[in-house]
């Protein structure tokens, strides 16, 4: 069932609690950029470390790779970027504003009118020059996907790695595209972040392994806690199909503007490699250390966007609900992706014994997880306030607690208050959080 929050609702509360900022903001923003505040650097950092782990580090079969997002230009002839990358444009004879074409329909979205100039291909890269000549020699674009840095590596990793068939070379990194109509807030954006995988395999295992990172990569969003129900596998059509592809199925959340791509998993075949080999002379194949096999294995891409998976672990985290009454927010974040994990809460800010006691308790868990120390208002509100960005536990120092020697800790979702000796407190959360 769709989460029946509005985009509008989302964004204020990111821009209200610092999640998200839109870019150059003091200036009047820039179009399709925005700028992650203390909060949302927090969570876009917890999604990429989770899918780095999930994905490189508790694998046998992987490795990590950063590679640069200048590249040099040839790298996008044999990629196919520089013909192919491109969306086809109309412009608006009568108010002179540019659409996609697959975007219009008989009339102009903007004026009404009917007639258009014939539609133009538009390459979607986006262009600087490198070094002090500004001419055709110097051109070279920021990379429109991370993927090229891992097939140019290809050989390197082989060489320094020593794994074999199949493997797999992860990446995350930012990506540029000069998109005609960004929006949905980060949905869609100019520059994004990605998180890619190229599985290298036998050709005639390519089918199995694609069938594999499908449910694997599914299963992931479902760990990290997304609702199952708001997500859907979509395969592609034939007339989707890049020409060198012989599968694609996409991860889809339902936004609150709709069913959306999330991620694509692709069967590449041994495209990139080819094509790579061509344009650069060297020699791509892949060869087998024990049986001296020699082979152009086959890729497959799960390729997800960073900023679009932040936007719907937001969305699917969003809940409202009354309590005694009173409307309360809640962000009901999986506990490895709440950016505060603990926030430490003096019942009384004019005691100075329980104020220190509250400090104390955040230097020493800080060590171990992310807190806060909060006294800016009362107990009431400052639980909202930890409630409205997710923060997973809240300790309470309390009069009692100079005499008990013991804290409240409050869990987030279920609200439930339990009494815990300062001496455990530690050891409490740190197994909480599976530490
Ligand atoms: P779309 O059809 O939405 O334009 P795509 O199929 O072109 O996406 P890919 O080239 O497969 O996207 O890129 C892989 C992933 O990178 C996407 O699933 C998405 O998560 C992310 N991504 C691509 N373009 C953007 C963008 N402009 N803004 C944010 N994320 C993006």
């Amino acid at each position: 069932m769709k989460n029946s929050v509005s985009m509008d609702t989302i964004v204020s509360l990111c821009k209200r609690r610092g999640f998200i900022f839109q870019s150059s903001e003091i200036y009047g923003g820039l179009s399709g950029a925005w700028d992650y505040g203390p909060l949302g650097a927090e969570l876009k950092r917890n999604i990429k470390d989770a899918w780095w782990k999930a994905n490189v580090h508790d694998r046998e079969d992987m490795v990590g790779l950063d590679a640069s997002i200048l590249m040099h230009p040839e790298t996008w002839n044999a990629s196919g970027h520089t013909q192919n990358f491109t969306d086809q444009l109309v412009d608006c004879k009568a108010c002179k504003r540019r659409f996609r074409a697959d975007h219009v329909g008989d009339s102009c979205p903007a004026c009404g009118a009917k007639d258009f100039t014939e539609a133009r291909a538009f390459n979607l890269m986006l262009k600087t020059h490198l070094g002090a000549m500004e001419d055709s020699s110097s051109v070279v674009y920021l990379r429109p996907e991370t993927a090229q840095g891992i097939f140019v590596n290809f050989m390197n990793v082989r060489d320094t790695s020593r794994k074999r068939l199949p493997f797999g070379i992860a990446q995350i990194g930012k990506s540029f595209r000069n998109e005609i109509t960004p929006g949905n807030f980060t949905f869609r954006t100019r520059e994004f972040e990605q998180m890619e995988i190229e599985f290298f395999t036998h050709p005639g295992e390519a089918q199995e392994w694609h069938k594999r990172w499908i449910e694997d990569r599914f299963q992931w969003y479902v760990n990290l806690g997304m609702t199952p129900d708001r997500l859907r596998l979509r395969k592609h059509g034939e007339d989707e199909l890049a020409h060198y592809s012989v599968g694609c199925t996409d991860i889809e959340y339902e936004f609150p503007f709709g069913w959306s791509e999330l991620e694509g998993i692709a069967n590449r075949t041994d495209f990139d490699l080819k094509q790579h080999a061509q344009f650069s002379g060297k020699d791509l194949k892949y060869k087998d250390s024990v049986t001296q096999e020699e082979v152009i294995p086959f890729v497959i891409e799960p390729s997800g966007g960073v900023d679009r998976a932040t936007l719907a672990f937001l969305v699917d985290a969003y809940h409202e609900e009354q309590v005694n009454d009173s409307p309360r927010v809640v962000l009901r974040f999986h506990k490895k992706l709440a950016p505060i994990k603990v926030a430490v809460l003096p019942l009384l800010k004019k005691s100075s014994e329980i104020v220190s006691k509250a400090k104390a308790i955040k230097a020493d868990l800080q060590k171990n997880v992310t807190c806060v120390y909060d006294d800016t208002a009362s107990i009431g509100k400052l639980y909202r306030r930890q409630d409205e960005v997710g923060t997973v536990l809240c300790v309470t120092v309390d009069p009692e607690s100079l005499e008990d020697q013991q804290v409240t800790v409050r869990e987030r979702d279920s609200m439930q208050q339990v009494r815990i000796p300062m001496d455990r407190l530690k050891s409490y959360v740190c197994e909480h959080f599976g530490n």
